[in-house]
């Protein structure tokens, strides 16, 4: 066995650094010289000996740190009367478990103890994972069910979570970024509310287009499980799926295609909630206030022809250019054609031809193509009453919809016609929520969705202030 070879953590002094250095060198060179060790090995243990090294660094980089905080209290900045110093406070970090002391102190006008130190540590009460763990537990979790993400970080070189505070993290991060959306929402209420998340939104002088596109897909939960019996005795149906309405928003000039020609969006904005259509109403809101509402020469929606979709829009972007998916539409057709031609292919797509060029290429396509099936429906009269149910039907659709279906106008202005950013969007959701097996509880799915919804909108720093890029740090580096 190689363990009794392995440092212990070393003291920071040049006798203390030397020893761990010889004992390094010692256990590497022992790997290299066992047969069926790879280089694989060594890295494994070269990390495990930083490690060693990097606890009494790290606790003596956070030590000088929690020294620097001035001692007031985070909640009033008034001075603190000293109670106790040295007070332990154990944290998980990247390199292993750090002992940290610091003071405390009392706040006559609070009434309470505060720990300065802990306020710049960025450490919130009662939680034993440090900032960066904290992040790192919360990125896993949006990639992966938290027992996969237990196997998985060790082995990809990063520190060791068990399942259990992978499931805290998770839950608690869940819970800071549905504060940040709830305070959001808040400022949808107020004008001075929504003239602060139009001031977030990057500066763009020329005139815009500000797409919003809309859908919605479901999630499982396990509200009443184990109830189900008693449930159906009084009645009643247990509710399992649950509407999740999403959104994406983007400037028409953030649209784009790779060399090979896939559509990509270089920038845009996410809004994700299970918690109803009111929610969401706020929560498009204040996103579309971020992503320029207020300065954008038009506002164009995309969906498919959900009334539900088109009720929001009415009521919170009445100026909105609406277009209904042309792909959906197509499919409307294509419905009406397989019946008239009782599936035969070949005669339908002759049929459809004209009424898809007539569509898309004239202005008042749609009113066109309504006539023909007005047109269809008085004139044939040896349909069947399928036949003359199904074209009512889509009768109805057009008459509805035909005012948001400008596709002419949408090819000439290079806007996109159909609702593929949304739909892409939803799928990615999906992959991470509705995996086999996977049943979430409100409070469970509410969360982790708010948390994926921040980090798709650019916002990460926000829960981990050491995420943002240190601008002045890189820029002295630079110039060594
Ligand atoms: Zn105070």
């Amino acid at each position: 066995m190689l363990s009794d070879t392995v440092n212990s953590d070393p003291a920071l002094t040049p006798k203390g650094i030397a020893d761990w250095l010889e004992c390094a060198q010692a256990r590497l060179r022992h790997l290299a010289q066992t047969p069926g060790t790879s280089l694989g090995h060594l890295e494994i243990a070269l990390i495990e000996e930083l490690h060693h090294l990097g606890i009494p660094l790290l606790t003596q980089a956070a030590t000088a740190q929690g020294q620097a905080a001035p001692f007031v209290c985070p909640r009033g900045h008034g001075p603190l009367q000293r109670e106790a110093k040295g007070h332990r406070r154990n944290v998980d970090s990247v390199v292993g478990q750090l002992r940290l002391s610091r003071d405390y102190g009392w706040c006559a006008q609070c009434q309470d103890w505060f720990y300065p130190a802990d306020a710049r540590w960025g450490l919130q009460p009662n939680v034993p994972a440090s900032p960066r763990l904290q992040e790192i537990a919360a990125e896993a979790v949006l990639k992966m069910p938290c027992a996969q993400a237990e196997k998985s970080l060790p082995r990809l070189g990063a520190c060791t979570l068990s399942a259990t505070t992978l499931h805290r993290e998770a839950r608690r991060q869940g819970q800071r970024a549905l504060a940040l959306q709830q305070a959001d929402l808040k400022l949808t209420t107020t004008a001075a509310g929504i003239a602060q998340l139009a001031s977030q939104s990057s500066a763009h002088s020329q005139p815009f287009v500000l797409i919003l596109q809309l859908d919605a897909w479901n999630i499982r939960e396990r509200n009443d499980w184990g109830h189900t019996a008693a449930l159906r005795k009084k009645g009643k149906e247990p509710e399992r799926w649950h509407w999740v309405y999403t959104a994406t928003l983007f400037r028409l000039d953030q649209r784009g295609h790779t060399a090979s020609k896939r559509p990509v969006i270089s920038e845009r904005g996410f809004v994700a909630t299970r918690a109803g259509l009111e929610i969401f109403e706020h929560l498009v809101y204040a996103e579309a206030l971020r992503r320029g509402l207020t300065r954008a020469a038009e506002v164009l929606v995309l969906a498919d022809g959900a009334a539900w979709i088109w009720n929001l829009v009415e009521n919170r972007f009445r100026r909105a250019t609406q277009r209904v998916d042309l792909y959906h539409v197509k499919q409307h057709l294509w419905a009406v054609a397989g019946e008239l031609y009782d599936q035969d292919k070949d005669e339908a797509r002759q049929w459809l031809r004209p009424l898809f060029r007539q569509l898309e290429g004239k202005n008042d396509g749609a009113a066109g193509v309504l006539q023909t099936l007005k047109d269809l429906l008085r004139a044939r009269e040896q349909m069947t009453p399928t036949q003359r149910e199904k074209l009512a039907k889509e009768i109805g659709y057009f008459t509805t919809h035909a005012h948001r279906m400008d596709y002419a106008r949408g090819k000439r202005r290079k806007e996109p016609l159909g609702s593929g950013a949304i739909e892409s969007t939803c799928r990615q959701y999906q992959v991470r929520f509705k995996r086999a097996g996977q049943f979430w509880s409100l409070a469970g799915d509410e969360s982790l969705l708010a948390l994926e919804t921040l980090h798709r909108n650019g916002r990460w720093q926000l829960l981990f202030a050491h995420a943002q890029p240190r601008v002045a740090e890189c820029k002295q580096a630079n110039q060594k």
